[in-house]
């Protein structure tokens, strides 16, 4: 966890947002990954605000920090030897300004309120980012569904839905999947949903292909993070073919940034899970590929037994007495974080960049620490913050929004192709408004300011609400 959490801020803007800052912190205790991705956002503000002394005067930052409405409720459910479970659900309704309330749900035992306030305010900025009409939110559970038969895991959804059903709808908030949430779990929460609400709608996005679903979608998150890397290298005259590339995780978002860079001529050679990491020398070509897919979506084994199918690689389990992670230390031109929060720290930060790195694109959200994030900006490396790199998934579930409402399905080319044309479109937002405000090259900037100024004005519009 970073602990550099003081926003160095000197006039009258600096003051103000430090202020605001402080009052976040105290009204929101305990909340430390809420903080952090506050701070990287009004530190970026403060641009904006010297300009625009109306959204001070609306107390605009004061209203976007605090969630339009937090839901918290019981889901309790039998195990398969009928002993009674408890778990703890959530659903942030963040900001609906310019559309519905949209954001993944995550199952996974570190789920608590302030992760999931982190990954809602994040949501708000990148959903405006997608130019689709969406809002932010974003739910889940201290649930792990490691280790639970299929039975319990539906179990789970049902109980869990049982309460937000009540709250959500196509017009209200639009959940999705994150963190644990995958195909299986969105089946069972949209039957249970469908059980109670008697209606059939596209209440929920990731939805199978035979019942709504969208072509792509399962794909969106990690092409769009390696489209991101394209379009920032372009700006440099390079391009993917031919880079080194180190990728965290194992699922769904890490699984499709590798497909997308083997597409693009470049060379994945890592992997990982909540366990350790893979280190491919040889890299990991389509049929490995195919096998850590199988391993994962199906068996739902663990990335060490990599090396008992692929005997050339190397396994590294995790070591939380180091100040480092093994993986970031192993060099490459092109970094893709794409497991979870905080899992580049400022140590791993100086690895990559000592090793050369070029390129840092955020499939996973806020896996840098503050620290580790000015380091990269600092040092003129490429990087897309997830708001950004990662929001291509999210445009997809607003594609398939679009395709529900108007009861049809595009083609897999179409919809790639309209994900590909958003991504450059997010690119081109950073990269110009980074140079309007004076800070070129910095996408931190461009993505925080070009994501508020749309949710900003907004809500100047529709009064104070
Ligand atoms: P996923 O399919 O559940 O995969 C998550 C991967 O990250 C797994 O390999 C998991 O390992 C690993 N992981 C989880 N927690 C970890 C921890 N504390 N330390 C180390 N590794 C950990 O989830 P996903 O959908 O790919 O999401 C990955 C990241 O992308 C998240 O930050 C998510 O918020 C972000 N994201 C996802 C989407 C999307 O469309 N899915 C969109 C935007 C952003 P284990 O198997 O051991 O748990």
């Amino acid at each position: 966890m970073n602990t550099v959490m003081e926003p160095p801020m000197a006039n009258a803007a600096g003051d103000y947002i430090g202020q605001i800052f402080n009052l976040v912190k105290a009204k929101n205790p305990a909340e430390p990954e809420f903080h952090q991705a506050v701070l990287e956002v009004f530190e970026s503000l403060r641009l904006v605000l010297e300009r625009h002394p109306e959204y001070q005067e609306a107390k605009i930052l004061e209203r976007i920090t605090e969630p339009e409405r937090v839901l918290m409720f019981r889901v309790p459910w039998f195990d398969d030897k009928g002993k009674a479970q408890v778990n703890r659900g959530f659903r942030i309704e963040m900001n609906s300004a310019i559309g519905p309330y949209k954001g993944g749900l995550r199952f996974h035992p570190s789920v608590n309120l302030g992760i999931l306030k982190f990954l809602a305010f994040e949501q708000v900025f990148k959903n405006s980012l997608t130019t689709l009409p969406m809002g932010g939110g974003k739910g889940g559970s201290d649930f792990d569904p490691k280790g639970k038969s299929d039975n319990e895991v539906m179990r789970f959804c049902q109980s869990f839905m049982s309460e937000l059903y009540r709250h959500i709808g196509p017009d209200t908030d639009v959940p999705a999947g994150d963190i644990g949430v995958g195909g299986r779990e969105i089946g069972f929460l949209f039957g249970q949903y469908k059980r109670l609400a008697n209606e059939f709608t596209g209440v929920l996005t990731g939805k199978g292909l035979a019942w709504g679903g969208s072509l792509i979608r399962p794909e969106a998150t990690g092409y769009g993070a390696v489209y991101f890397a394209e379009e920032m290298l372009k700006t440099r005259k390079e391009s993917l073919e031919g880079k080194l590339c180190v990728v965290s995780g194992s699922g769904n978002v890490s699984q499709y940034t590798i497909e997308k860079l083997l597409n693009l001529g470049a060379k994945p050679v890592t992997v990982s899970d909540s366990d350790g990491a893979i280190y491919d020398a040889d890299g990991i070509d389509r049929d490995k590929l195919a096998w850590v897919m199988d391993l994962k979506n199906h068996r739902r084994g663990r990335i060490k037994e990599y090396t008992d199918k692929f005997k050339k690689a190397v396994y590294q389990p995790i070591d939380k007495k180091l100040d480092h992670n093994w993986l970031w230390n192993i060099k490459a031109d092109c970094a893709f974080p794409s497991a979870t929060q905080n899992e580049i720290n400022a140590k791993d930060a100086a690895n990559l960049i000592k090793n050369g790195v070029k390129v840092v694109s955020e499939g996973a959200n806020m896996p840098c620490t503050l620290e580790a994030t000015r380091m990269f900006v600092d040092a003129k490396v490429l990087y897309g913050p997830g708001k950004a790199a990662n929001a291509g998934g999210v445009a997809t579930s607003g594609l398939e929004m679009s395709q529900n409402s108007m009861r049809l399905s595009w083609t897999r080319e179409e919809v790639d192709d309209r994900l590909h044309k958003i991504m450059i479109s997010i690119h081109k937002a950073c990269h110009e408004t980074a140079e309007q405000y004076g800070t070129p090259g910095n996408y931190v900037n461009g993505a925080n300011i070009a994501g508020f100024l749309k949710v900003a004005n907004s809500m100047l519009d529709q009064g104070l609400v």
